[in-house]
């Protein structure tokens, strides 16, 4: 029997591309057949759209395909996931269902990740990015200098969800239920060899982008509540600085008032300490706050997302039990 590859499409509100998707599908399924010898099944996955255009996948799809649709948008991270409890294949593929991803890109990267057995993900990361010079750009580089900062593994930048990976890498995402998903991370923390490819997206093909900045900056601290604890020990250090100043120079005070006499001069200096260490106090337990709203989400224990109805070409797929807590091993 032929392996098969599982093309999982997250989408949200992307009715104006379902027929070109569909002609993208059925060309990258026959292709994959010819180059790879590949069986193909897509899945899609409706995350909370309100335009109907989930049920235009009925009306255009050919071939093996199955739709799944959550109760409401629970983010393209967690529709990944739901993506994976429902796939088998050998190999996996991510893709979005605006049309930016290529046939091209696809097919190389799924080329290489079959040549090399050990090889258990190839990526797409944008060459526009990784050269501009804007100043998103440079924030997105303090980011990930920041979030890697003394790991055991490294969360590459400019890498998106444009990626093929290995069944036995599909299985260890399905174990990571963390409910504030940082995908790129989780991606990392698996350990698996990974191997990166340059590529140019295509122009969205009608829709708009789901990211606004406002978005980008929460998604940032959740990649830092998940990952790493750096920003919290920047804090305490700081912190600990200070006190250690204001600690010299309360001496310095006394040691001027006891052998010169000198008094000490008023409000401004008073002022200073106030505001900063007062301002350093909010931020921090907003810090934590951040933190302990995260621990919070997991220690609920909820599903990790709610399916409303499974449909597709052929009988509904049976979910994967990934929703216990006994599949994961630390
Ligand atoms: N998406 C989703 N859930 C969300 C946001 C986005 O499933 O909450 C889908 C979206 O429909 C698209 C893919 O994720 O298929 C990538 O999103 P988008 O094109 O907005 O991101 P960009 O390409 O601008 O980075
Ligand atoms: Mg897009």
């Amino acid at each position: 029997m032929a392996k098969r590859l599982d093309i999982l499409v997250p989408f949200l509100n992307e009715r104006e591309s379902v027929a070109g998707f569909s002609a993208l599908a059925g060309d990258l399924a026959a292709q994959v057949r010819e180059r790879f010898d590949l069986d193909t099944r897509f899945i899609f996955i409706d995350d909370g759209s309100t335009d109907e255009g989930g049920a235009l996948y009925g009306e255009h799809m050919a071939g093996n395909w199955s739709l799944i649709t959550l109760a409401r948008n629970f983010g393209k991270e967690t529709a990944i996931l739901a993506g994976l409890d429902h796939s088998e294949g050998d190999y996996v593929l991510l893709m979005d269902a605006d049309l930016q991803h290529t046939v091209d890109v696809a097919l190389d990267m799924i080329g290489r990740i079959i040549a090399d057995p050990d090889l258990d993900m190839v990526y797409a990361v944008r060459s526009d990015r990784a050269e501009s010079r804007t100043l998103g750009r440079y924030l997105a580089n303090g980011f990930y200098w920041l979030i890697n900062m003394g790991q055991r593994y490294e969360i590459p930048a400019n890498a998106g969800d444009f990626r093929v990976m290995t069944g036995r890498f599909a299985t260890a995402l399905r174990q990571l239920r963390d409910q504030r998903r940082f995908n790129k991370g989780l991606y990392a923390w698996t350990g698996f060899k990974q191997e990166r490819i340059l590529y140019k997206p295509a122009e969205r093909q009608g829709g708009e982008s789901k990211w606004s900045r406002r978005r980008l900056i929460a998604f940032s601290l959740e990649g830092f509540t998940s990952f790493s604890v750096v920003p919290l020990r920047m804090v305490s250090l700081f912190g600990t600085g200070v006190a250690v100043l204001g600690f010299l120079y309360g001496i310095k005070i006394l040691l001027e008032v006891l052998f010169t006499g000198v008094a000490v001069p008023g409000y401004p200096s008073l002022i200073v300490a106030v505001l900063v260490l007062g301002g350093l106090n909010l931020a921090l337990t907003g810090l934590v706050g951040e933190y302990v709203w995260s621990a919070l989400s997991e220690a609920k224990n909820r599903p990790n997302y709610i399916v409303k109805s499974i449909t597709g070409s052929d009988a509904a797929p049976r979910a994967k039990p990934g929703k216990t807590r006994k599949a994961a091993h630390g």
